[in-house]
């Protein structure tokens, strides 16, 4: 990073912020997208949020992000607000507003979660919601449901007054002309059954006031319907309290298709688990927060962030937020990996597998006959099914990988997601002499392998380059050297 006079900083201010994520999104952005910008968290006390804001403009700051405790006080120190953050009544993104002198306030948390369930294919239009909690996340959440079309909603809270709250709040903007009431307008389907649009059903139940329905988390069992999509928006389940969950009868889960919890660590709640295991689907949340940051930096930056970027700033996020401790070894055949990966492994007590016999040994027949008999599409597939569960299984294990394994982007990303990935690299020369003697890489079976190996390389470099986080040298065939480059 190299940070000068042209650098624009964009932060984040709330309290506490020691452990926000939020620098992983966006310094990853701006380096991946080369954009001459610089994100810093400010740990700010609630009565001198005035003075924080104030200050923040006149530092030239292009804009903020706001956590926990200020997304609703911050309001009042804006000269702006959007329609959305004004219906839900929090803000948690600040764009610089030149010509106002201040910054104008958003809220891109139920834009990252309406961002995420449109990726992960969960319809809402037409579908009964329950909504567990009735606090911020809750309150966007159901703003987010009812701009989506949803047809019913349930929200369970321990303390029902705040169910109420929300339910009055939201009865409140669909009466009136705001936001919330023109794009649920806007995004009225039909249903599928007669015809009906189901704005037409939900405005009958709106003025009957049975289309939100608070009710306590106790008497879950009122709700009759089933099918139905189900988000878990309480604190209860975050890690280190991963057996929690606010409702334990499995009745209630039996009805939930799918389920989303707004929690992302652990990766697999308690309440995914249960969603999972009556037959539902079940989606944690990390999505949400890497959605909200990516909109918010679009804001800030006034540019779209393209997919290819926002799916390698993801991998960062995961790795953050889910950190492993296995190594990965890349490289061509002959840079080192299993001798390296054996003496590591050895040294610093962990498990070993070379990834070229752990497939040989799951599909009972050598690659070459994998090749030979199921052709290289199903090879690819098998390679690509043993990253994933190796990335779900292992850990304190130095896994050894065949020379091909990082080529393709899908592997590459999960190699990453498995451990810390170090590319071996040798000189073209290097690697000749290595292998020069081995009658078994019928990659080289060719009348100048020396040429191939050079050809070869050329190609892959730029990928080994691109998939690894620390390139080893390993010229010297010195093992010592390599170790201690790694370990
Ligand atoms: P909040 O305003 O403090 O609300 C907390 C909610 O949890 C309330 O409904 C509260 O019920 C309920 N709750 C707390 N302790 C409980 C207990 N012992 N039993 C039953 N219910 C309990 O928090 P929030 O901002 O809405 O956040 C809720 C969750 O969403 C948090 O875990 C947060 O990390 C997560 N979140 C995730 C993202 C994301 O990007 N993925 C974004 C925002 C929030 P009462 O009203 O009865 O106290």
């Amino acid at each position: 990073m190299n940070i000068n006079g042209l650098t624009r900083t964009i932060g984040l201010i709330g309290n506490p912020v020691e452990h926000t994520l939020s620098p992983v999104i966006h310094n990853n952005i701006s380096k991946r997208m080369d954009i001459d910008s610089v994100y810093v968290p400010f740990r700010v006390e609630a009565d001198g949020l005035d003075k924080a804001i104030n200050g923040a403009y006149e530092l030239n700051i292009l804009g903020l992000n706001v956590t926990v405790p200020h997304k609703n006080a911050v309001k009042e120190f804006l000269v702006d607000i959007d329609g959305a953050a004004r219906d839900i009544g929090a803000v948690n993104t600040l764009v610089r507003d030149e010509s106002k002198h201040g910054y104008k306030g958003y809220n891109t948390d139920y834009m990252g979660l309406e961002r995420q369930i449109k990726e992960d294919g969960i319809e809402l239009s037409g579908r009964t919601v329950a909504i567990l909690g009735a606090g911020g996340a809750a309150k966007a959440v159901t703003y987010m449901c009812i701009k989506n079309g949803a047809s019913k909603i349930y929200i369970l809270n321990r303390t029902i007054d705040k169910a109420r709250q929300i339910a009055e709040d939201m009865y409140g903007l669909l009466n009136n002309d705001t936001s919330l009431y023109n794009s649920f307008c806007d995004s009225s389907k039909e249903t599928d059954k007669d015809n009906m649009l189901i704005k037409d059903i939900v405005v009958d139940r709106i003025s009957s006031k049975e289309y939100i329905i608070p009710i306590s988390l106790n008497d879950n069992n009122v709700i009759t319907e089933d099918n139905l999509i189900a988000f878990q928006a309480t604190s209860i389940g975050l890690s280190p309290n991963i057996d929690k969950v606010v409702i334990e009868d499995k009745e209630f889960y039996k009805k939930i298709a799918v389920g989303v919890d707004l929690i992302y660590n652990p990766a697999t709640t308690k309440f995914m688990k249960l969603v999972n295991e009556n037959g539902g689907k079940a989606y944690n949340a990390l999505k949400m927060l890497l959605y909200q940051g990516v909109a918010a930096y679009e804001l800030w930056h006034k540019i779209s962030v393209p997919q290819e970027i926002i799916e390698e700033v993801y991998l960062e996020l995961k790795r953050s937020v889910y950190p492993k401790d296995n190594i990965v070894l890349i490289g061509f055949m002959g840079s080192g990996k299993s001798t390296v990966g054996k003496a590591l492994a050895e040294r610093a007590s962990m498990n070993f597998i070379d990834s070229d016999e752990y497939i040989e040994n799951k599909a009972g027949m050598s690659i070459a006959d994998i090749f030979e008999k199921m052709g290289e599409d199903e090879f690819r597939r098998i390679e690509t099914e043993t990253l994933i569960e190796l990335r779900d299984n292992l850990s304190n294990t130095v896994l050894a990988t065949g020379g091909g394994m990082p080529l393709r982007r899908e592997n590459a990303i999960l190699l990453k997601e498995i451990g810390r990935v170090f590319y071996l690299t040798a000189a073209n020369r290097v690697i000749y002499d290595r292998v020069k003697e081995d009658t078994k890489r019928p990659l080289l079976f060719c009348d100048d392998p020396y040429s191939k190996i050079c050809d070869l390389m050329k190609e892959r470099r730029p990928l080994y380059e691109k998939a690894c986080d620390v390139k080893v040298d390993t010229n010297s065939n010195d093992l010592e050297e390599v170790l201690a480059a790694i370990s």
